[in-house]
């Protein structure tokens, strides 16, 4: 699978059953429909965070091409404390996440220290810090 953004194939990480699609030059993140939901297991934010998700129909920013099926993709508003731009496949195919933007979803998320999505995200970090990207 190709980042929306880069062109560039990503990396695939893996963690149970969860494939997180990584664009290392971009840091973006792809999650297959579904995934988001089975990453937020355990918070009890879940219910709120997804909930949260709306169509954003103002947003003036370009409309990224789903890496599944190459449609233009919906820009989606989410968040409690903080709102954040995601893009989301009008044929549900996943969600986009540019850099950051799955960390500060949950970072919202408030998981205990020992969560392991959060041992795969230092992971994912870790591999940036090497690329230099933030
Ligand atoms: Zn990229
Ligand atoms: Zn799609």
């Amino acid at each position: 699978m190709n980042c929306p953004i880069c062109k560039e194939p990503m990396i695939v990480l893996e963690l149970n059953e969860v494939e997180i699609d990584n664009c290392f030059s971009c840091g973006g993140i792809w999650l297959d429909a579904g995934e988001l939901e089975i990453l937020l297991e355990g918070s009890n934010k879940r219910g709120a965070i997804i909930y949260s998700m709306k169509r954003d129909t103002s947003s003036k920013e370009k409309a990224l091409r789903c890496p599944v099926c190459n449609k233009k993709m919906d820009k989606i508003s989410a968040g409690i404390d903080k709102v954040i731009k995601l893009d989301k496949c009008r044929n549900k195919h996943g969600f986009w996440f540019d850099g950051g933007e799955l960390e500060e979803i949950l970072f919202m998320a408030k998981f205990d220290e020992d969560n392991k999505i959060l041992d795969l995200l230092k992971e994912i970090f870790k591999h940036k810090i090497n690329k230099g990207v933030k």
